[in-house]
């Protein structure tokens, strides 16, 4: 691979397959030179970084050639569907900049039309009820080398289909008791094609339309209707439906209404990540994080309480492209366009997290200056502010060692630093505990070297951050690692699940952090970079006088490592 460049937003995105076949369509006019997608959640989940993937596709190329995205719920499985997910959804997409301009559809919108068309189907012969259970259906249904078994049922009248199909609306049978089935081809090679199921019943509450219906069509008899009945010209979906379209067809043909054009992509895998709803689910539902929005979690809702920004996800997703084999990427790509990004917009601040006390003796007692700092070296126009330095500083415990090793060039007995944007300090002395832990340094300063230059020109090895201490704001951190310790964290040790891979120490809280005053207007969502350590936004957990922040990424760029190794 070669080094990532940073991308600009508005830079025409790299060619690819999906594109040539709409430019295609738009040269021969197959659809009076309309594009228009959707993209088709199913309320059963938060909203993933895989599924950022399809929205930038879908409202990208609606964007790109001046169409139409409609954001549409497939909501056929009620049993396992939420309004919680519906609302979390509409904020995702929305936070992504995806504009469906009001389209908001529901496949539970077209549960009447459905119903009609299923009708239409038995009273051409094309379906019929049938009385085996599911777990029957699947048996007989044959292997990839084997064809299936024709159900005793397949040959019912119409009339009788007719009756047994209103009955099974009307509630008079249990659950599982009958389904309706395609009238397809029992020895067809692809599955999907041999005799799908097309209804079920299932007494249960739906979360629109509540108990006014007891059967549910199923997704594939839903799906490209739906996408019939809103004019989507290109149905954009992943690998996986490719063995579907066959039977998404055919349901078009049989009921002679416009076909939608359906075109499959990879799904997007990322190393140390899940991406799947149900197992993001089961590690919500079984408390290995706090919930959907963790910002260990891989949803957008966690991505956002982490810190990231929707136009880092969409240059990765855009990075990423389509194809037409499955892979997976590496979870530091993501991070390098969150860095790229953040480096631009993050305004910089300093901050200890974890505090040691400096003593200035030679500083005068009470004095407060107020040193000149720059917001962001990246954007002139985020101005400087003024940051505090008086006797009593904090450093990061890590920024001294009493006996420093080799290539250690920060603060120890002896050795002179810069403090950022203050002075050149030495340290002179160490105070410690009974148990010979250090809790205090002191130090004397230069008050020539104002701002961290020497006018003799002398230099320092290393320049450390620091954060005046009766000026200071305490703060809560969470660091974050990966939330499991391998690549694949669906590889698990023989008889464990994925939960096997789970990282014990994916989350550190530091209680005792120490930020520069500025920071005390700080808000939830707002990001920062905290020199020499990362980037952090406030977390929504934050409270008047008790700020929390997450650390979003590190400054270390593992990719540009990664790149490196690889050359
Ligand atoms: P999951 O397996 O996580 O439950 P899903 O495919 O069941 O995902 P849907 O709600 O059906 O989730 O997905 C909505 C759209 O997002 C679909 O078009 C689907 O193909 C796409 N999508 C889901 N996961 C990914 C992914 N990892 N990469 C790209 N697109 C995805
Ligand atoms: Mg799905």
């Amino acid at each position: 691979m070669n080094t990532p460049k940073t991308e600009p937003e508005t830079a025409p995105a790299p060619s690819n397959f999906i594109r040539e076949i709409i430019l295609d369509d738009l040269k021969t006019n197959k659809y009076g030179g309309r594009v228009h997608t959707r993209f088709p959640p199913e309320p059963n989940g938060y909203l993933h970084i895989g599924h950022a993937k399809s929205i930038n596709i879908n409202f990208g190329f609606a964007k790109e050639f001046g169409g139409k995205c409609n954001l549409r719920f497939d909501d056929t499985n009620p049993s396992k569907e939420e309004t919680e997910y519906v609302d979390s959804i509409i904020e995702d997409v929305h936070w992504l900049g995806g504009d469906w301009e009001g389209r908001l559809f529901y496949a539970s919108d077209y549960f009447e039309q459905l119903y009609e068309w299923a009708v239409q189907l038995i009273r051409a012969g094309k379906a019929y009820v049938c009385d085996l259970s599911a777990d029957e259906v699947r048996q007989q249904r044959g292997t990839l080398t084997e064809p299936g078994r024709e159900s005793p049922y397949r040959n019912r009248s119409v009339e009788e289909n007719l009756n047994l199909f209103e009955r099974m609306k009307a509630g008079e049978f249990p659950d599982g008791a009958r389904t309706l089935r395609a009238k397809i081809d029992m020895a067809s090679a692809n599955l999907n094609l041999r005799d799908p199921i097309m209804y079920r019943i299932l007494h249960a509450e739906h979360h629109r339309t509540g108990g006014k219906w007891c059967i549910y069509p199923m997704y594939d008899f839903a799906h490209g209707q739906s996408d019939s009945i809103e004019g989507i010209t290109h149905s954009i979906c992943t690998l996986e439906f490719e063995d579907h379209r066959p039977l998404y067809d055919w349901y078009v043909e049989q009921l002679g209404i416009y076909h939608p054009q359906q075109i499959e992509f990879d799904r997007l895998n990322v190393t140390y990540t899940l991406l799947s709803k149900r197992k993001l689910l089961q590690l919500v539902q079984q408390g290995h994080v706090s919930g959907w929005n963790d910002p260990r979690m891989p949803t957008i809702s966690g991505l956002r309480r982490r810190g990231y920004t929707p136009e880092a996800i969409r240059s990765f997703c855009r990075r990423v492209g389509v194809s037409k084999t499955n892979g997976t990427t590496e979870l530091g790509l993501l991070e390098y366009f969150l860095r790229e990004d953040l480096n631009k917009r993050a305004p910089r601040a300093m901050a200890v997290l974890r505090p040691l006390r400096v003593v200035i003796d030679n500083y005068p007692e009470g004095q407060v200056e107020q040193m000149e700092a720059v917001n962001n070296p990246e954007d002139e126009s985020a101005g400087t502010r003024s940051v505090p330095f008086s006797k009593v500083l904090y450093i990061e415990q890590d920024d001294f060692r009493e006996d420093p090793p080799k290539q250690y060039f920060r603060l120890s007995p002896g050795r002179e630093v810069r403090l950022r944007y203050g002075y050149f300090v030495t340290c002179t002395g160490v105070v410690k505990d009974s148990s010979g832990a250090v809790t205090e340094i002191h130090c004397s300063y230069d008050p020539a070297t104002r701002g961290g230059n020497a006018p003799d020109g002398r230099k320092v090895k290393s320049t450390i951050h620091w954060v005046s201490a009766a000026h200071a704001v305490n703060a809560e951190v969470r660091l974050y690692d990966n939330l499991f310790t391998c690549e694949d964290p669906n590889q698990a040790p023989e008889g464990q699940d994925f939960t096997a891979n789970l990282n014990p120490n994916s989350l550190e809280t530091l209680g005792d952090c120490k930020l520069e005053p500025a920071l005390a207007a700080a808000a939830p969502g707002n990001r920062y970079q905290f020199e020499r350590l990362g980037y952090f936004a406030v977390d929504p957990d934050s409270a008047p006088g008790k700020l929390v922040f997450n650390r979003t990424v590190a400054l270390r760029d593992t990719w540009a490592k990664i790149e490196k190794k690889s050359k």
